[in-house]
């Protein structure tokens, strides 16, 4: 089964206005009217505006974050109903950096992936294991836990109806690329374990790499059987390093 590659460009807490013009401006005049991968951006809550109204019809735009509620007293959150209202398409879920510096715990995130689905946002659910836990043969264990909590709250139509990331925490930001062999294996085990549920959705469902994704690795990380495209982040932050990917993800949608 064919999966369209996604390219993913994760703002994080960067830019400013300014930035995001120049970003999209670079991109609208840099990639071809038709493509035959996907592309995204998700800058801060605050600039999604921007993009959304500056962007070409075949970038997509995503928030960084969502609220597990659906409105209320919940001050400094924004709701999957207010990104949808706004135009957003997609929304990551469980980035690395918030399950770490604000403590998202495997059942938030799930709550907050069902959030998307509800009004209609493509959740990017990320997930993956830190060095210590790598070091410690514990990648597939972590790994699987993040999923099947999403897993078990939602069902594996549901799930497929997203986007998985894989994303060793060692890996972002660092400049240490997973290999391709090293992401090509946690792929395949993702791939694998939702095969027990059901296959057919299994080999739909896309999966992405994430850290230190740059120009000169992408097309060696896209071309392995179980990776559908890549997150990135520091690479995502001028037009010419991101098209550079976009590229890369191009050549292969044309099987060169
Ligand atoms: C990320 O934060 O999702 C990421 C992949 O970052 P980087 O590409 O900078 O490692």
């Amino acid at each position: 089964m064919s999966r369209k590659l996604l390219v993913a460009g994760n703002w994080k807490m960067h830019g400013s206005l300014a930035f995001v013009r120049e970003m999209m401006s670079g991109l609208s005049s840099q990639l071809p009217a038709q493509i035959n991968y996907d592309v995204a951006v998700f800058p801060v809550y605050i600039h999604l505006h921007e993009v959304i109204t500056s962007k070409s019809t075949h970038v997509a735009c995503g928030a960084q974050n969502l609220s597990e509620y659906d409105d209320g007293a919940v001050t400094g959150e924004v709701s999957a109903k207010m990104l949808a209202d706004l135009g957003c398409d997609m929304v990551l879920v469980g980035h690395s950096e918030r399950r770490v510096r604000n403590n998202e715990n495997n059942e938030e995130v799930a709550k907050k992936f069902a959030q998307a689905l509800k009004f209609g946002l493509t959740p990017i659910l990320c997930v993956g294991e830190s060095s210590v836990e790598r070091q410690n043969g514990t990648t597939q264990t972590v790994v699987w836990q993040q999923i099947k909590a999403v897993l078990d709250l939602v069902g594996i139509t549901k799930l497929a109806e997203g986007v998985i990331a894989y994303e060793p925490v060692w890996a972002i930001g660092t400049g240490e690329t997973a290999s391709a062999n090293q992401a090509q294996e946690v792929h395949q085990f993702i791939r694998s374990q939702l095969a027990l549920n059901d296959d057919t959705i299994a080999r739909r469902i896309r999966i992405l790499y994430g850290g230190s994704c740059k120009g000169s690795n992408a097309y060696e990380l896209f071309s392995m059987p179980d990776v559908d495209g890549g997150l990135i982040g520091g690479a995502s932050l001028t037009a010419e390093d991101f098209m550079a990917i976009c590229q890369q993800a191009d050549r292969l949608s044309q099987g060169v």
